[in-house]
């Protein structure tokens, strides 16, 4: 049977072959030399970050410093409500002397320009030279009165209802301003400041 015998020399002559191929890329997968751009991982700290000190940090004040409000203040002067009528400290007064803004001092109406209009709030039918300023209300009908200084709320102003000769009625809240009578010194008036 020499085909069987040649065969097999030739396996044994191929087999160190064989094991020399399997051991030399084994080998190599061994031998793999770690890559240079492997950088050795640097142990990590803490970083210590510089902290502010919120302690003595002051927050510049950008609001001027109007007069403290209460709630019930706040939301007429700031959130625009209205008092109910008849209610109101003012309503029915006739003292002479000046109303100012309780919230920033402005005078903004004299006692002669205040009227009894029934209404259930103050009414004036004049205001002090500009120190009321008037906006067309969100309802887009009537006109609202606010502090030319601080821009609080005061109330509405309404035309053409033949109260008085001015034809005019500023229906002021109560809560929005602050009787100064007649021969008391006014308090100063808070400037809003300008930007
Ligand atoms: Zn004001």
């Amino acid at each position: 049977m020499p085909g069987v015998t040649r065969r097999i020399n030739r396996l044994r002559f191929a087999t160190p072959y064989l094991i020399l191929i399997s051991v030399c890329c084994f080998g190599c997968e061994e031998a793999q030399p770690t890559s240079p751009l492997q950088v050795e991982a640097t142990p990590t700290e803490a970083v210590s970050v510089p902290q502010t000190d919120v302690k003595n940090t002051t927050k510049p004040n950008v609001m001027p410093k109007f007069n403290p409000l209460t709630p019930e203040e706040a939301l007429v002067i700031l959130d625009k409500g209205t008092e109910r009528p008849g209610v109101g400290e003012y309503t029915t007064k006739k003292d002479p002397g000046t109303y100012i803004c309780r919230q920033c001092n402005a005078p903004l109406y004299h006692s002669e320009s205040k009227f009894e209009s029934h209404c259930g709030w103050p009414s004036f039918d004049d205001k002090i030279a500009g120190a009321v300023d008037r906006h067309t209300d969100a309802d887009g009908r009537r006109i609202e009165i606010v502090c030319h200084n601080c821009g609080g709320h005061l109330g509405h102003v309404f035309e053409g209802e033949q109260f008085t000769p001015k034809n005019t009625r500023h229906c002021v809240n109560s809560i929005s301003m602050r009787f100064v009578p007649q021969g008391e010194e006014l308090p100063p008036m808070i400037q809003a400041e300008s930007d």
